[in-house]
């Protein structure tokens, strides 16, 4: 047998090891059907009752109220970034009556990362008027916390059109934000709450969605790409509230809504308009269940998965408190890890990313030599993957060390992580 591997990868990331079991197990036969999930047809009886069957579960665990629509899509997060602003300005357009310009009606965004960052880009390019609310990078001079909500409007050039945008009909389609910004470890403690209720809450909640509860119905949209906490690449989630469904066919010169990209045609066909990604949206569905049923949690290949505990997603968000909390607490502890995150509020629960300093203490003047602090992160992230722990490497764009714990991740793999971590740092 293959030595135990312990994965630590922002995503496509680790998936428990009993929904893999339970895949490769019905590979061959789906459900007495005699032909593998992937050979079925989508039009199929199994597959229309799995699609159904997905849905039920995720209403469950996230406690989505009936007024909300669940659909799956294709294209990732970055497709939900232009998705966002096709469907929300045909809704405010229409909702308005709006007679001007597509154009005039603002898109806001809170912008703590690197994920935020790329939706703005995306609105932009398509021509969208955004407005940045919140620019964490500005305010605390890198993407470390999450600034105070008192100071966005300020800090918001066209804060004081804002004021008036209500009785100037200017009220912006959508807040945008990214709940957990993958990358930077950024995450929310709280929802933003600094427009009225009739400007709908759009947030990503690629990397942390069904880690811990979520009263959905503070939300206008909430999506989510699969391959963290869900499932495989191929398939994004996108919880929509029903009064937002408005197709746009381009009047008054608003853009035509692609119909790949429209929540609508999406939930009018229960998520079959055309071929769906079944295999990915199948595998999402056992790891529903996983999170739902106590036995589907049992002990796998000499791994303790959460037998006996409460299931769902506080249950999960109790793990992810501790897993977590362990793992701070060690780089915390130890003189040679730097958290990127110093709001310590703002840190994730899921992405952890740190940087090695150890040169600094080996220079009679405290020198901190950056090109060898890095290469000591090179050699943590290769003795880490000699021990088993992979995929620790920072993201290609901000380097250093990021260790993602999402709910697949056992507590046995936090406690190994920390003591590699522990171990290393005797080394300097
Ligand atoms: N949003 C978040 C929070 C992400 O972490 C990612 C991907 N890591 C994306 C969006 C983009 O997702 P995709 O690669 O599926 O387009």
């Amino acid at each position: 047998t293959t030595p135990h591997k312990w994965n630590f990868g922002a995503g496509p990331a680790m998936i428990p090891r009993p929904v893999l079991l339970r895949a490769q197990a019905e590979f061959l036969n789906y459900n007495d059907t005699g032909l593998s999930l992937m050979e079925l047809s989508h039009r199929s009886a199994p597959y229309e009752q799995l699609n159904n069957h997905a849905q039920q579960q995720l209403r469950t665990l996230l406690n989505i109220p009936s007024n909300y629509k669940i659909i799956f899509m294709q294209g990732g997060g970055h497709t939900q970034f232009a998705a966002v602003v096709y469907n929300l300005l045909a809704w405010r357009h229409h909702k308005n009556a709006h007679q001007g310009d597509w154009k005039d009606i603002p898109v806001d965004y809170i912008v703590t990362g690197a994920w935020s960052a790329k939706a703005v880009e995306e609105a932009k390019r398509l021509g969208a008027n955004v407005r940045v609310v919140c620019d964490a990078k500005k305010a605390l001079g890198g993407y470390k916390g999450i600034p105070a909500e008192s100071t966005w409007l300020t800090s918001d050039p066209a804060g004081e059109l804002r004021t008036q945008d209500a009785a100037n009909n200017r009220q912006p389609a959508y807040l945008y934000y990214c709940d957990n910004e993958t990358v930077n470890g950024v995450e929310f403690p709280f929802v933003p709450s600094m427009h009225n209720a009739d400007v709908p809450i759009v947030c990503d909640m690629s990397s942390n969605i069904l880690s811990r509860p979520v009263d959905v119905s503070k939300f206008g949209v909430i999506y989510a790409g699969a391959q963290k906490n869900i499932g495989p690449a191929g398939v994004s989630v996108v919880i929509v509230r029903e009064d937002l469904l408005h197709t746009s066919e381009g009047e008054h010169g608003l853009l035509p809504v692609p119909l790949m990209l429209d929540y609508k045609t999406m939930a009018k066909n229960n998520s079959l308009y055309n071929t769906p990604p079944m295999f990915a949206i199948y595998i999402s569905s056992l790891v529903f269940e996983w999170l739902l049923d106590a036995q589907a949690q049992k002990v796998q290949d000499g791994e303790a998965y959460f037998v006996g505990e409460k299931v769902g997603v506080e249950a999960a968000a109790a793990r992810n408190e501790r897993k977590a909390g362990k793992l701070y607490k060690a780089l915390e502890e130890s003189k040679i890890y730097r958290i990127v995150v110093e709001d310590k509020a703002a840190r994730s629960k899921m992405n952890v990313p740190f940087r090695i300093s150890a040169t600094h203490k080996d220079d009679p003047n405290g020198v901190v030599d950056k090109k060898r602090d890095e290469a000591i992160e090179a050699e943590f992230v290769a003795q880490a993957e000699a021990q088993g722990l992979l995929q620790l490497a920072g993201h290609r764009s901000v380097g250093g060390i990021r260790a993602s714990i999402y709910n697949a991740m056992t507590e046995e793999g936090v406690d190994v992580l920390v003591k590699f971590l522990q171990e290393f740092a005797k080394q300097y």
